[in-house]
């Protein structure tokens, strides 16, 4: 089998791909002295919020530092439960430890690998404070069910949308299906702003306030009116004593510069394209893989937009090789670097040592021992598509 000379980008794919308008951009805001969080930040929120049907927008350095913020509205506090999957990176579980709260992991559906609602219910107490769905691979979780159980108990919902950036549920866009939604732009999501990057949308003005005052240190200034105000460096404060500021919480400084918001409202622009582009990979891929023997895919469930972020299939004991065997081949023999979206979180040793053990999530560990990701990304060749497939199958062992 010939290599294909894109085969650079089965090896190190991630999804970043720019063009002449983000030059453009990145020039015209280093003329304008490349700001922290000026008029490009503003206008990116705005922009965002919008696109997802979301009241506000606020930017920030990354997806972890979104949840960071996310958590300090939803008032996590020591003793506090949050219910989330164990099937995701491990920032979703770690800004519920970090806040001294504890991660409670509930079981995924086979089907789809995203929260089940039923383990999801049977995980509530007392002490559960909000519940942290994650659109895996760009799938919207069943989110009806997930707010229903939420408002029985008074649950905040925070949705972690880093793989859902464009996707829909019931015709309505991630980010404005729980009480706040968190986005990642680092390099390998659905749009990118120069290699990291972050966005939370919300329609809880109280919330908004409150993480925008976090995202800048707790820093207010003082109002004319008398009142101290979250900073925002998008606006000039006004008036009388305009130098008095007032700190209100221990914060620390998650903002977004300019020049990556210039490009974030370019690749905004792009994102519906690129993920249409990402949704005919995904054709080609279940249309070319679906009769392999003892490989599954993944269902995409009704009424939902996928993102197309992650392409997982299944590696189940019917293909002649085991999953690591499979990932192993892929990648010394057809030089594809296909990945394992994600170790489960209760298993790895920090999670251990915070107490969780395996059998917490049965569905989730075995799916484990089967899930592979193959690339997918906007660069992708046709070429690369095609040897993608064409060595599948030779490791499955069937015609091509
Ligand atoms: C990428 C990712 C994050 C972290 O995003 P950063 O912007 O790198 O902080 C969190 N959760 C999920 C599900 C992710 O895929």
């Amino acid at each position: 089998m010939n290599l294909p000379k894109s085969i650079y980008e089965l090896e190190f794919g991630h999804g970043s791909i720019y063009g002449e308008e983000e030059r453009n951009a990145i020039l015209e805001v280093l003329d304008a002295s490349a700001p922290s969080c000026g008029p490009k930040v503003k206008a990116f929120e705005e922009a965002f919020a919008k696109y997802c049907g979301a009241q506000y927008g606020l930017a920030v350095t990354s997806d972890t530092t979104g949840l960071e913020l996310a958590r300090i509205a939803a008032d996590l506090k020591p003793g506090d439960e949050v219910i989330t999957t164990p099937i995701s990176w491990i920032s979703t579980a770690n800004v519920i430890h970090a806040a001294g709260a504890k991660a409670v992991f509930a079981d995924v559906d086979p089907a789809t690998l995203n929260l089940d609602p039923k383990s999801v219910a049977s995980k509530i107490t007392p002490r559960t404070k909000a519940i942290l769905p994650v659109h895996l691979y760009g799938q919207c979780c069943d989110m009806d069910e997930l707010n229903r159980i939420a408002q029985s108990n008074g649950s905040v919902v925070i949705e972690d949308a880093a793989h859902a950036a464009g996707a829909e549920y019931h015709g309505r866009k991630a980010g404005s299906l729980g009480d706040m939604g968190v986005f990642s732009f680092h390099q390998q999501k659905n749009m990118v702003t120069l290699g990291e990057g972050g966005m939370i949308t919300t329609s809880n003005r109280n919330f908004y306030e409150r993480m925008l005052s976090y995202r800048s240190l707790c820093c207010r200034t003082y109002d004319p009116k008398g009142k101290y105000l979250p900073i925002d460096e998008s606006v000039e404060p006004m008036g009388m004593r305009y130098w008095r500021l007032e700190f209100d919480g221990i914060g620390f400084n998650f903002r977004m510069t300019d020049i990556q918001a210039a490009v974030g409202l370019v690749q905004l622009r792009k994102l519906d394209q690129l993920n249409a582009r990402r949704a005919e990979i995904a054709r080609r891929y279940t249309d070319s893989l679906k009769d392999i023997p003892g490989l599954k895919l993944l269902t995409e469930a009704s009424n939902r937009k996928h993102a197309h972020h992650i392409f997982a299939v299944l590696i189940t004991p019917g293909f002649p090789l085991s999953k690591e065997e499979f990932m192993w081949r892929m990648f010394t023999k057809k030089r594809i670097k296909v990945w394992s979206h994600y170790t489960p979180i209760h298993l790895t040793q920090i999670y251990r040592e915070l107490g969780h053990t395996p059998g917490e999530c049965p569905v989730a560990e075995a799916l484990h021992e089967q899930f592979v990701s193959i690339p997918i990304h906007p660069r992708l060749t046709e070429e690369a598509i095609d040897y993608a497939i064409a060595s599948i199958r030779e490791l499955a062992g069937v015609a091509h």
